[in-house]
């Protein structure tokens, strides 16, 4: 970034837009921006009311889109309904996507091409590449098929030679699949899903999850006991969580350099 600013004069930027009121949605939204702010980042924040309407997402998306100051623009989601998330989010200029969700960023990551990579999964690539987690032929079980977390992060792991094994809500024997990981990954949105018994000895347990409980946030793991049982693990709050965070930073910077090209 350091060289963004001094040689090209270019301050990266991220335009947040939160529309309504979910308290969890403007816990992020505001870590974004005071990440952003940190590092020496611009971060312009737009919140809509809840009842803002299609058109009106739309035109601020468009706005965004067209403002030369923003780089990178994130639409928090989920939207409050009847607002269609996936259809604003196809509205964001594919280069300015940030968190790698319109269409053609997830058909470039579909398709093994460069492209901008969801914050989340990038982020649990990062924490594998941090543990030196060898993943070539590995046998890697991904617990979520969304298109925010499971279905990206598949891909990224098919594109790092792992062997994926891709479990969902329909799965039959889910603990079975799951010993079979060397890696498991959990982003089920199912606090403490994943036992002692679901665990191959010594295998890497990245959880995704962030659970809202009456005990406060938990993971998709059942960190106290499958600690014992697992080579590497990450602990929910403090694992997944800022690594995002930091994908999304990168991701803001590399779309800033490549809209702004030297000379
Ligand atoms: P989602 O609800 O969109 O998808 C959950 C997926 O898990 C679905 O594909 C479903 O098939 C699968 N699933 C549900 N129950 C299951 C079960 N019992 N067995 C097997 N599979 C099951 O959720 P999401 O947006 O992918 O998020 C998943 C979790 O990750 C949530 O807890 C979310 O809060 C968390 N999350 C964390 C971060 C972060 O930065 N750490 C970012 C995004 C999401």
């Amino acid at each position: 970034m350091a060289e963004l600013v001094a040689e090209r004069g270019v301050v990266p930027g991220l335009a947040t837009v939160l529309v309504g009121e979910d308290p969890a949605s403007e816990i992020y939204v505001r870590r974004k921006g005071e990440a952003c702010r940190e590092v020496g980042m611009a971060s312009f924040h737009h919140p809509l009311p809840a009842d803002a309407s299609a058109d009106e997402v739309r035109a601020l998306l468009a706005r965004l889109n067209a403002d030369p100051t923003v780089h990178g623009v994130l639409l928090q989601l989920p939207l409050p309904p009847p607002l269609d998330g996936d259809a604003m989010t196809a509205t964001i200029d594919p280069a300015k996507d940030v968190d790698g969700l319109t269409p053609v960023n997830a058909g470039l990551l579909a398709r093994g091409r460069p492209g901008l990579v969801p914050c989340t999964p990038a982020g649990v690539m990062e924490l594998l590449r941090a543990a030196g987690t060898e993943l070539t032929g590995a046998r890697a079980v991904v617990l979520g098929r969304s298109s925010l977390v499971g279905r990206p992060l598949a891909a990224l792991l098919l594109a790092a030679d792992a062997t994926v094994v891709h479990c969902h809500s329909r799965t039959r024997d889910l603990p079975a699949a799951c010993r079979e990981g060397e890696v498991l990954i959990a982003a089920a949105g199912r606090p403490r899903l994943v036992t002692r018994d679901m665990v191959a000895e010594g295998a890497t347990v990245i959880d995704v999850g962030i659970n809202r409980t009456d005990e406060g946030l938990v993971g998709d793991v059942d960190f106290e006991a499958v600690r014992e049982r697992a080579g590497a693990i990450t602990p929910v709050p403090g694992g997944v969580g800022p690594v995002t965070i930091a994908m999304l930073l990168a991701n803001t910077v590399e779309a800033a350099r490549a809209q702004t090209p030297p000379g």
